[in-house]
């Protein structure tokens, strides 16, 4: 559940950057760098002429995108040495403004490039990708690296508080200043060469853990040979194995995809223990040796990164990119964890001491001897002790929460409830895949705001996990409204079968969906400050606390219809759904948390203490038992080789951040209870406080004027069932 990060303000392309590194693979050489005048039939050589400038999905081709990278680079490098050396003195405008109006052509297809390889991608992508991720990376070092340009900026900032600047100007200057100096703008030039060497190298690292990763999950799939090897799954289920097994040229036989995470979402339902520890294996033997192999990558990955920190005057990586999140410093993150780790652990040990008994018992009168528990025995047994306590099970569940429901009459629905949002579908706009859904979004006046994407369904050429990402990003500035998508993995069923989800899935498409309000509600003037462009352990909050509405009652009786005969689910069955939420928060919060301990683990270490390929899993598994969550049952939501948040998108040293935004959401559950719920006057008052302003102002000062005061951590507890009496 991520969110895309806008790429930089990308710049130039540097040959200092590249020299010495042997980066450049054999794509380079068939576009030459001169060569980066923009053919007129490329379809990113002028802003789109869709409605909301939606991109050419239907004109683009793979070839279209290095000579759009090449020509867009050019003209933004172009462009900032003009500003760089501009005669006239520095003037807000002349200056920062300029910086933000710069790189257009670039950001339209970084835009397209870098969404679309996450969501819909292939080999010739993956070599562009390969090629173009250093060259980026080098491009913004040109930009905060260059000293004119630098000495500019300062001089702003020195005199900021006589430039008379509004508020958000204001923010705008202080943003580029603490960028150019975190990029290094202070260094000498010897270090700022190093520095260069050293952001190209870990931007490849990163590519190259990526590609890995994709591969062996799809690699890693189960391939089962006799069908009675899958009881306990649907018949719909079973199917779509089937045809996932044909699609690889194995008809006759069935296979399980992996999903992103440690726990695999069928170790649920197979009654085959045998071949619940192979899926489970699979899952975790990701990336870990062999072709696709990322131990080596992690070890160079976090060593260069633990260098760079000290070059730039850091203790460590973390010390580094925390100075820059609400957070400050790892000992807050640490002392965030402290307050949640205590309860979770003692919570899932007495739900593993649960579904111990009713392993013994089951094993009893069946005449079998008695097993410990298992990683790969969890869900399979939870599941059970979970319908026997709540008495309901999924295949009853499910019918209630289908795809077109849950998105028009719940997701949407409170969307319209709380800030008067309507949505109309146009099947009319070109998209990339035939699944994908483009819908119009109109503000209560009825005025055009956005457009919203919905890509759903998982594919085998589609990042595993859930996430947004925006396709253009608001800004009055350059007048351009939000296009903004969902990417989901929903598994697709077969033909004219319907698509009927998970509370949990269901759960997913509202977190995603506020992730897209806060892309689609910003109303800032400046690009660099809209939207989503918010810390990261800010950027969760508006995600998490859109969950909430997936189960509120309101809402949820608006949605969960039969999709069949439409009617209602019965209220004692969605009583037991909503109470059932409660069930598992101990392995679901220690899993998470171990995650977060293993991640600030591999940043908090100096060079010095980085380990060789051969000792990544020894280094994991110390790292686990110093956190004090080193329980086998509930093994870490990833492990390092999988781990993707922290080795290849920009979570490094942040996966904490859902759980620091996450005292945000819930306490602002609480105000939505205490204020009367799903009403517009709440909505706008959210939307006015914190879903507009992007970070136009300290998100930690937003979140107090929303509020009225600081977060408290008590409603999360609640939220998660792990106060105690709960
Ligand atoms: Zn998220």
């Amino acid at each position: 559940m991520r969110v895309v990060y806008w790429g930089v303000l990308a710049a130039v392309f540097s040959t200092a950057a590249a020299a010495g590194h042997g980066a450049a693979p054999t794509a380079a050489r068939t576009s030459s760098m001169a060569d980066t005048a923009l053919k007129v039939d490329n379809p990113f050589a002028h802003p789109s002429t869709l409605p909301y400038e939606l991109p050419p999905f239907d004109r683009i081709r793979d070839t279209d995108y290095l000579p759009a990278y090449h020509a867009g680079m050019h003209e933004q490098l172009k462009e900032v040495e003009r500003i760089a050396h501009n005669p006239q003195p520095p003037t807000f405008d002349n200056t920062i403004v300029a910086l933000e109006r710069a790189g257009q052509l670039l950001r339209r297809v970084d835009a397209v490039f870098g969404r679309l390889n996450a969501c819909n991608t292939n080999p010739q992508m993956q070599e562009i990708d390969t090629e173009m991720a250093p060259k980026l990376t080098a491009q913004e070092d040109a930009i905060h690296l260059n000293p004119a340009l630098w000495a500019r900026v300062e001089a702003l900032y020195g005199k900021r508080a006589s430039l008379h600047l509004d508020p958000e100007s204001q923010q705008l200057l202080s943003r580029y200043h603490t960028e150019f100096v975190r990029a290094g703008a202070r260094l000498s030039r010897a270090d700022q060469t190093r520095l260069r060497a050293m952001n190209t190298e870990i931007s490849s690292l990163m590519t190259r853990f990526k590609h890995n990763l994709l591969k062996a999950t799809a690699d890693g799939a189960v391939v089962v040979d006799d069908v009675r090897e899958l009881d306990g799954l649907s018949e719909g289920q079973i199917g779509a194995a089937a045809q996932a097994a044909a699609a690889r040229g194995l008809a006759g036989k069935w296979l399980i995809a992996l999903q992103n995470t440690t726990n695999q979402p069928l170790l649920a339902q197979l009654q085959n223990r045998a071949l619940r520890e192979r899926l489970y294996g699979a899952s975790i033997g990701r990336a870990r040796g062999g072709a696709t192999d990322n131990t080596a990558v992690i070890a160079q990955l976090v060593l260069l990164r633990a260098e760079r920190a000290a070059l730039l005057g850091y203790a460590n990586h973390a010390a580094y990119q925390l100075e820059d999140e609400s957070a400050g410093n790892p000992a807050a993150v640490r002392d965030m964890i402290a307050q949640v780790a205590p309860a979770a652990l003692a919570r899932a040990r007495t739900e593993a001491a649960e579904i111990q008994k009713l392993i013994d018992q089951q094993s009893a009168a069946s005449g079998s001897p008695s097993f410990a528990l298992q990683p790969w025995d969890w869900s399979f047994y939870s599941q059970q002790v979970r319908k026997a306590r709540y008495d309901f099970d999924q295949a009853r569940v499910a019918p209630y929460f289908e795809l077109d429901h849950v998105l028009k009459d719940g997701v949407f629905y409170s969307a319209h409830q709380l800030y008067g949002l309507t949505f109309k579908e146009r099947r009319d706009l070109p998209v990339y895949q035939a699944d994908v859904r483009v819908f119009e979004v109109f503000d209560a006046d009825g005025a055009p705001l956005a457009l919203f994407l919905g890509d759903y369904f998982a594919r085998d050429n589609k990042q595993g996990g859930a996430w947004m990402a925006a396709y253009v990003g608001q800004s009055k500035l350059l007048q351009h409204k939000p296009v903004v998508a969902n990417h989901l993995n929903i598994p697709k069923p077969q033909p004219g079968q319907p698509v009927l989800l998970s509370f949990d899935e269901v759960t997913t498409m509202f977190h995603e969906f506020g992730h897209a309000l806060h892309g689609m509600l910003s109303s800032v003037r400046y690009p660099k400050l809209a939207g989503t462009a918010v810390p990261r352990d800010f950027v969760e909050y508006p995600s998490q606390y859109n969950e909430m509405w997936a189960r509120e009652p309101q809402v949820v009786a608006h949605y969960a219809r039969h999709y069949q005969s439409g009617e209602p689910m019965p209220p004692e069955l969605l009583e037991k759904v909503l109470a059932a939420q409660k069930f598992n928060q101990g392995y679901a919060t220690t899993e998470y948390l171990a995650a977060a301990l293993l991640d600030q683990a591999w940043h908090q270490i100096s060079a010095a203490q980085a380990p060789a390929a051969a000792d990544v899993p020894a280094f994991e598994a110390a790292a686990l038992k110093e956190s004090g969550l080193d329980y086998a049952p509930v093994p870490p939501r990833y492990h390092s080789t999988f781990f993707s948040h922290i080795f290849d998108s920009g979570y490094s040293a942040g996966y904490y951040a859902y759980l620091w935004s996450e005292v945000l959401a819930r306490d602002t559950g609480q105000w939505f209870h205490t204020h009367g719920g799903l009403t517009r006057a709440n909505g706008d008052a959210l939307r006015t406080q914190v879903l507009s302003r992007g970070r136009t102002e300290d998100p930690q000062v937003l979140f107090r004027n929303f509020y009225g005061r600081a977060p408290e951590i008590a409603p999360l507890l609640e939220y998660r069932g792990l106060s105690s009496g709960t």
